[in-house]
């Protein structure tokens, strides 16, 4: 297998940052054969928006250095995982590396265990086989690719812990672990802390083979009694827990901890910059520690942190994800409101909106909170570049051009997208009874009210000028249709449709339209940081966060696909859902044209 250790076919216009300047600077130093990254997600929970960030800079930084990223399951906690949450990760990072990072995604042949073997004095690192072929020949190839596992690595781990008691670095501890946490917190040495090597091996061995129960004793690295970082106190690194594994079935009763597990899988896989998230950087020392204490070669691998994703109006922490979840207070992982790239990609959004989103929000050192709003411009722009627009009424009300004659059908040409000519156009059909929007028509209009009032002139798109004449009401008073005529001179590109007229408006001709649920999706949250202060985020769920209504479309709509973005003129960008069936359409708003929230901000 070669390996794409040159920059030649690296990509181009990096955003730089202090993460990329240190790879630069290795690169340049010939420090390591070839910059390796790796994405390890625990597959505990869906992957979300800032997990999307993650994804973006360690593909980012291997395809703009020639590398390599892995993506590994960090799967050390075998109560909490599940194969269900392996694949949504998987399928997750294709869909938003396809086509970006592909070429750079490290996998393993399935049922392979890579192994870090020693050579000449140096280590040889594995290299993983790089995605990079066609689909096709993936669909066709043999070898089945799939993602990294800690858990391949356990046997391996297992050697090093036994290696770490040989060179009197780690000891068996038989303390409770509410006294081993007190003891910690006060940095007092555990009273088996001076256990011989022998006595160690020997405890760890029984360990291993299941003659202990839960909780009685744990693998402790020997470092610092009283160390001024409270995860240099002699920190646990194995303990035991009889359960399944996903991956190892019950082969282990006793499972690393994700310190030990973490930098001894980036060694093995012969990792360059292991980057995480800032809470990391606190258990940075013992990453270094484990490594240099057991003399591995050089170069060793190295962790780098930078500040989350925190986008306002959501939350992004798995656990509490589980919970909307599993409280229901929304449909699923791949609810359209849910940060998580399920709900994401559901919505409607693409995988170059979110990557481009993630990929340029930049990379440093600071907390801080990011406006949803970023996020929800870089999906306009998008959508607007991508999305064919189609006319269709939310909330209708019924118009009839008096001066159009019954059964008279006309074909009128419209624009699919004017921010991409070669896009082309299609016919809509033009009859006497129309839908328009409520919303565009005021019986009492308010000032500067440019759309559709009695005795008031409105252009309908792509077609006449219509004069509202004569308002039906029920007994009751309700609206029940809008009695106009047209000016038949008017047309769009006809020969007087140069006159001037204030508004348009978007229209469907009722006998043609055709119905389909809309899902009208917003912000989950109201407020920007729903726990601020402690505050129980579900006292600021938006309760407006999905309405369902449906709609009077085109009847090009009929014809709707999942891979289409459509614009539906002046509302919102929307795309079919996976709920839709032949008859049945469903479709999802992935955003509005324009940032209602921030008119409501500048009003109050
Ligand atoms: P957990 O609490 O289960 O550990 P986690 O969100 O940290 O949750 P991981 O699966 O451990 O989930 O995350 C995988 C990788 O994604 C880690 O390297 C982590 O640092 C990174 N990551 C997680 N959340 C964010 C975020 N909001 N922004 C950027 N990166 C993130
Ligand atoms: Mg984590």
């Amino acid at each position: 297998m070669s390996t794409p250790t040159n920059l030649e076919n690296a990509a181009p216009a990096a955003p730089s940052d202090f993460i990329r300047d240190i790879v630069a600077a290795h690169v340049s130093e010939h420090k390591y054969p070839r910059v390796h990254t790796r994405f390890p997600p625990e597959p505990n929970g869906y992957l979300h928006i800032g997990h999307a960030k993650s994804i973006c800079l360690n593909f980012g930084i291997a395809r703009e250095f020639g590398g390599i990223c892995n993506l590994r399951m960090d799967d050390t906690n075998p109560t909490k995982e599940d194969i269900e949450y392996v694949e949504s990760i998987q399928a997750d990072v294709n869909w938003l590396i396809g086509g970006w990072a592909e070429d750079r995604l490290g996998l393993k042949q399935n049922g392979q265990t890579p192994e870090a073997k020693m050579v000449d004095g140096k280590t040889d690192f594995f290299v993983p086989p790089v995605f990079g072929t066609s689909e096709e020949e993936r669909k066709h190839s043999a070898v089945k690719l799939e993602p990294f596992y800690a858990s391949d690595y356990f046997d391996q781990i297992y050697e090093f812990a036994v290696a770490l008691i040989q060179k009197g670095k780690a000891f068996v501890c038989d303390m409770p672990p509410d006294q081993m946490d007190d003891y910690r917190r006060n940095g007092k040495a555990s009273p088996f802390r001076d256990r011989s090597v022998a006595e160690n091996l020997d405890l760890f061995t029984r360990m291993k083979n299941d003659e202990f129960p839960d909780g009685t004793r744990v693998l402790r690295a020997k470092i610092e009694v009283d160390a001024a970082n409270i995860w240099m106190r002699d920190p646990l690194i194995y303990r035991i827990k009889h359960a399944d594994h996903h991956q190892t079935g019950g082969k282990w009763c006793i499972y690393p901890m994700y310190d030990f597990a973490h930098c001894l899988s980036d060694y093995i896989e012969g990792i360059t910059h292991s980057i995480c998230t800032l809470e990391f950087e606190v258990h940075r020392p013992l990453y270094d520690w484990i490594l240099e204490s057991l003399d591995l070669p050089r170069p060793l691998p190295h962790q780098y942190e930078f500040a989350k994703l925190i986008p306002s109006h959501t939350i992004v922490s798995k656990r509490k994800l589980i919970t909307l979840v599993q409280e229901k207070i929304v449909t699923g992982w791949d609810d359209p409101r849910l940060p998580t790239i399920s709900g994401i990609r559901r919505r409607g959004v693409t995988a170059e909106a979110l990557r481009n989103f993630a990929y340029n929000i930049g990379v440093t050192k600071y907390i801080s909170l990011t406006d949803v709003a970023v996020y929800e411009h870089a999906i306009r722009d998008d959508l607007n570049k991508r999305a064919q627009r189609r006319l269709a009424v939310l909330r209708p009300i019924k118009v009839v051009i008096t001066n159009y004659p019954e059964g008279q059908v006309e074909e009128l040409n419209a624009i699919n997208n004017p921010e991409n000519p070669i896009s082309g156009g299609r016919k809509l059909p033009f009859s006497r009874e129309l839908f328009i929007e409520r919303d565009d028509f005021a019986e009492v209009p308010p000032p500067k009210f440019f759309r559709l009032k009695p005795g008031g002139e409105v252009r309908l798109k792509y077609a006449y000028i219509i004069k509202c004449e004569e308002v039906i009401k029920d007994t009751a008073g309700n609206l029940v249709e809008l009695r106009c005529t047209a000016d038949l001179d008017s047309k769009t590109g006809g020969a007087t449709s140069g006159r001037k007229i204030k508004g348009t408006i978007h229209w469907v001709s009722a006998a043609h339209c055709v119905d389909a649920e809309v899902r009208l999706y917003d912000r989950l949250f109201t407020e920007a940081e729903p726990e601020k202060d402690g505050r129980d985020f579900k006292s600021v769920l938006n309760p407006h966060s999905l309405e369902v209504l449906t709609a009077k479309c085109e009847p090009s709509l009929k014809e709707a696909s999942l891979e289409e973005r459509y614009q539906f003129e002046r509302l919102a960008y929307f795309a079919l859902d996976l709920d839709s069936q032949p008859g049945k359409l469903v479709f999802n708003r992935t955003i509005t044209l324009k940032d209602a929230w921030a008119k409501e901000a500048q009003k109050s």
